[in-house]
């Protein structure tokens, strides 16, 4: 399929990102200069930024910069609603002002923003998908790197094979997004349903940058619920265990209950266990409650998409 020369939108998320955000957009308006330049892309590609509620000077500055140039938009939520949130209303948005292919990156511009480039040249050549995936995790703590590949090999162990290393650096085309807008979740889990949709996928890989100024957004309990939502969205594989570990509990107990009238039947003892009636007691109601807790988190999610709030409400636009 031969495919013309696309208007690209890069989304950019962004949450009390003011130090970060002018040298960002100024950096990617470099990159799009280039890009146009080797007629990779039209003249009319534009940058999309969403202000997460930011509490700091993130907005001014966003609105500065788009009465300068009007290739930069934006919006800004009336709240803070996560960085998952951010990137769907950019998807979202970018649909509805017109594209053909969109890139995701990160405001504090870790992810390489030369790699848009051979994300580009995949697109050229008929991936509807490009996700990029880090060669290391240098610029990782050790606790961030040890939670990221328990969550790449616990999603895998339950079945949603989600590609190892990708975050949101990817590319996707116009085809993709009209697709995601067929999807009425609340709750969206953007790297499962990219991998699960199907579509021609191709990879690129980019080296990680330290973040050049401010502070990581992300703390143990939001990279929890991403986890959580991720397996809650995808696998229903923890609620099968739950049955199954069920059913082996009922059997062991069945097969010592048979053991147990065996004794006292042929041999008159009655096995003498206060440690072992407690120990198992302990043993069971933990159980028991590790399992209602599984379930309880798919009625969490089932809670929350019944009761279909908007994923993210926009304050202001600016197109
Ligand atoms: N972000 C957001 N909303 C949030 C948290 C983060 O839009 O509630 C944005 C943030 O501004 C950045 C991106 O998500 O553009 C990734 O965040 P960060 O760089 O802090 O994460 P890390 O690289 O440490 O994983
Ligand atoms: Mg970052």
């Amino acid at each position: 399929m031969e495919r013309a020369v696309p208007k690209l939108a890069i989304i950019i998320p962004c949450y009390n990102e003011e130090l970060c955000i002018k040298n960002t957009v100024e950096q990617l308006l470099v990159v799009i200069g280039d890009l146009i330049s080797k007629n990779k892309i039209t003249s009319e590609s534009y940058i999309y930024l969403i202000d997460d509620g930011s509490v700091d000077n993130t907005w001014n500055i966003i609105e500065e910069l788009h009465k300068q140039n009007n290739k930069i938009k934006g919006t800004k939520f009336i709240r803070n609603f996560g960085n998952q949130k951010a990137i769907m209303a950019g998807l979202e948005s970018v649909r509805d002002i017109g594209c053909d292919c969109v890139v995701s990156i990160d405001a504090d511009l870790q992810q390489d923003e030369w790699a848009i480039e051979k994300f580009l040249d995949e697109y050229m050549k008929g991936a509807e998908i490009v996700l990029g995936i880090r060669n290391n995790r240098k610029t990782d703590s050790f606790f961030k790197k040890s939670t990221a590949i328990m969550f790449y090999k616990v999603m895998n162990l339950l079945g949603a094979n989600i590609p190892m290393n990708h975050s949101d650096y990817r590319l996707v085309s116009k085809r993709t997004l009209d697709i995601l807008s067929l999807y009425p979740e609340k709750l969206f889990f953007l790297r499962g349903f990219f991998h699960e949709v199907g579509l021609p996928t191709a990879y690129v890989n980019f080296d990680v940058k330290q973040r050049f100024a401010g502070t990581s957004k992300f703390n143990f309990s939001s990279l929890m619920g991403l986890a959580l939502n991720g397996i809650t969205s995808y696998s229903v594989i923890p609620l099968r265990f739950v049955a199954v570990l069920g059913f082996f509990m009922a059997l062991i107990s069945f097969i010592v209950g048979l053991e147990t009238i065996y004794e006292k039947l042929v041999f008159h003892n009655s096995p003498n266990g206060w440690a072992t009636n407690i120990i198992m007691l302990c043993a069971f109601g933990g159980i028991q409650l590790f399992c209602l807790g599984i379930i309880g988190e798919y009625v969490g999610q089932l809670y929350r998409e019944v009761k279909s709030r908007p994923r993210y409400i926009k304050d202001i636009e600016l197109k």
